[in-house]
């Protein structure tokens, strides 16, 4: 049968965008379809606007450091609405260059939701396009629990377009935007809770990391409870809101934000006329090559819930892409050692495993650890400490994972990801020289070990 398209892909996200430029690229006829925005969530709703909020937030430090050394500035005033125009004026922008990189590339893009009506078909706009393969790139959605009242909280998604900066605010959840987010508001000045419903927030990194974040955050000032999840929001006459904990405690903030995990985004996709089935957490299940249960239709990104990062899921467009135009260039996206950065303040770098993890897979560990008041803090009252810690095979000198807490973590973990990608021992470390003066020479200097 003639198809109209090689490849239709459903979404103009990371993972959509990616596979759909390379396909073309490597003479495919694509269409890309997209409901809400291109660039999907990391470009509108996601890892650019926060970190454009992120580096907002953290001029509140900044200008509080700056006496140290000599400078004097009159009273510091933030104006949220600029702030958010700036960034909406900034993702516009970027808007344009994905719209731009789709067409140059010869991607017929279509915009409006698209929706499955057979294992070969999709209608977008009442209009039905027929493929020889689809790629479902539908990203995620915000996931709030139903708990009454819950219609009064917000998501990052309201968060990035809220008209006035809220003076209280309870962020709830304890993972990457959760923290993010509470230290977004924090810094830019709202009084902020961050309330986790567990024992200590961040599971899954190392244990020491998430014990250096909290004592961070609350060294600067932010109200941070565990063992804390609201069981009722109120709205009061005043239009505050009151939310009564589990625990029958009661607060009161302008705005409940949750960030609580994300849920794919299935939404009237049309699954139901096509083979494709879920795994058990809703995810659209794949095998290792990204087909779903259906043959004619893959899925890749945070559509498939293995690892909801962008780069990952451009690792698996690319990979789609290759595979379908360019077998000879094909290869498979290696999970392992996934470097990543919580951009809370101080930020998190890490790469590899934690030394939890390390020892749970069966590792004799030596740990190097290390925590210093940074250079940059001497000349001010700042008493913020950076962490930098090394996890290593005991037997076989293997650094399995590097892990850090403080400015620029992320900056620093990339270059480290790629000495552990190619295998680096702690004697490759060791024999590293140092750039000195800097925060990252402390990775390569760390000599006596702290356990093992
Ligand atoms: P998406 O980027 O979500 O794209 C999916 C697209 O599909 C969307 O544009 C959507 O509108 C469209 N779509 C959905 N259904 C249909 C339909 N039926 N028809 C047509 N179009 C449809 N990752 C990082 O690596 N670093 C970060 O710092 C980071 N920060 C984040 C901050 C926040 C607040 C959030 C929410 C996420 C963040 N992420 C970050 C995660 C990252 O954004 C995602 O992993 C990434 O965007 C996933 O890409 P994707 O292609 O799977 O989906
Ligand atoms: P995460 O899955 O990272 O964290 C969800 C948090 O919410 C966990 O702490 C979880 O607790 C808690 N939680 C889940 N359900 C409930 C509930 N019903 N009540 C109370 N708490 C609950 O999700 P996020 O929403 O923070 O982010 C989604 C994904 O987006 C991330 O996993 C990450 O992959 C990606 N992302 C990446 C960023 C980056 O690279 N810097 C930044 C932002 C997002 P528990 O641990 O107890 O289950």
């Amino acid at each position: 049968m003639a198809y109209e398209f090689d490849l239709f892909v459903i979404g103009a996200g990371s993972g959509g965008v990616r596979a759909a430029r390379f396909a073309a690229g490597f003479g495919a006829k694509v269409a890309v379809a997209e409901s809400r925005y291109l660039g999907g969530t990391c470009v509108n709703v996601g890892c650019v606007p926060k970190k454009l909020l992120v580096y907002g937030a953290h001029f509140s430090e900044d200008f509080e450091q700056a006496s140290g050394f000599g400078w004097s500035l009159g009273e510091a005033k933030f104006d949220w609405p600029t702030l958010i125009a700036n960034k909406d004026r900034e993702i516009h922008r970027l808007n344009g260059i994905y719209r731009n990189l789709l067409v140059n590339s010869g991607v017929t893009l279509l915009e409006g939701h698209a929706r499955l009506t057979g294992p070969n078909e999709v209608e977008v706009n009442g209009q039905r396009h027929t493929a020889k393969n689809i790629l479902i790139a539908t990203g995620g959605w915000p996931q709030i629990p139903e708990i009454p009242g819950h219609e009064h909280a917000i998501s990052s998604n309201e968060a990035f377009f809220l008209k006035e900066l809220p003076k209280r605010v309870l962020v709830v959840g304890g993972g990457y935007i959760a923290v993010e987010f509470a230290g977004i508001f924090h810094g830019l000045g709202a009084t902020t809770s961050l309330l986790y419903r567990g024992e200590m927030f961040l599971r899954g990194f190392d244990g020491a990391v998430r014990k250096h974040l909290h004592q961070e955050l609350i060294k600067r000032g932010m109200d941070v409870q565990f063992n804390a999840d609201i069981a009722r929001i109120d709205k009061q006459a005043d239009g505050s809101l009151k939310a009564t904990l589990k625990d029958g405690r009661e607060l009161v903030a302008d705005c409940v934000f949750y960030a609580t995990g994300r849920r794919p985004m299935l939404d009237n996709l049309g699954l139901e006329n096509t083979g494709v089935k879920l795994d058990e957490r809703g995810f659209v299940e794949v095998d290792e090559l990204y087909q779903s249960a259906e043959p004619s239709i893959l899925a890749i990104g945070d559509v498939i819930g293995r690892v909801q990062l962008t780069p990952v899921a451009l690792a698996e467009g690319m990979a789609v892409a290759r595979r379908l135009f360019k077998p000879e260039q094909y290869r498979p996206v290696d999970y392992k050692m996934i470097p990543t950065a919580v951009f809370s303040l101080p930020n998190i770098g890490t790469v590899g495993l934690s030394e939890e993890q390390a020892i749970e897979d069966g590792h004799q560990v030596r740990i190097f650890e290390s925590s210093f008041r940074p250079m940059k803090l001497t000349l001010t009252e700042c008493q913020e400490r950076t962490l930098m810690k090394l996890v290593v095979d005991a037997d076989n000198d293997k650094v399995l994972g590097c892990h850090m807490v403080g400015p620029e973590a992320g900056e620093i973990v990339q270059g480290l990801a790629i000495a552990l990608k190619a295998g680096a021992t702690k004697q490759h470390f060791d024999e590293t020289i140092g750039v000195h003066p800097t925060a990252a020479e402390e990775f390569v200097t760390m000599r006596t070990p702290a356990k093992g």
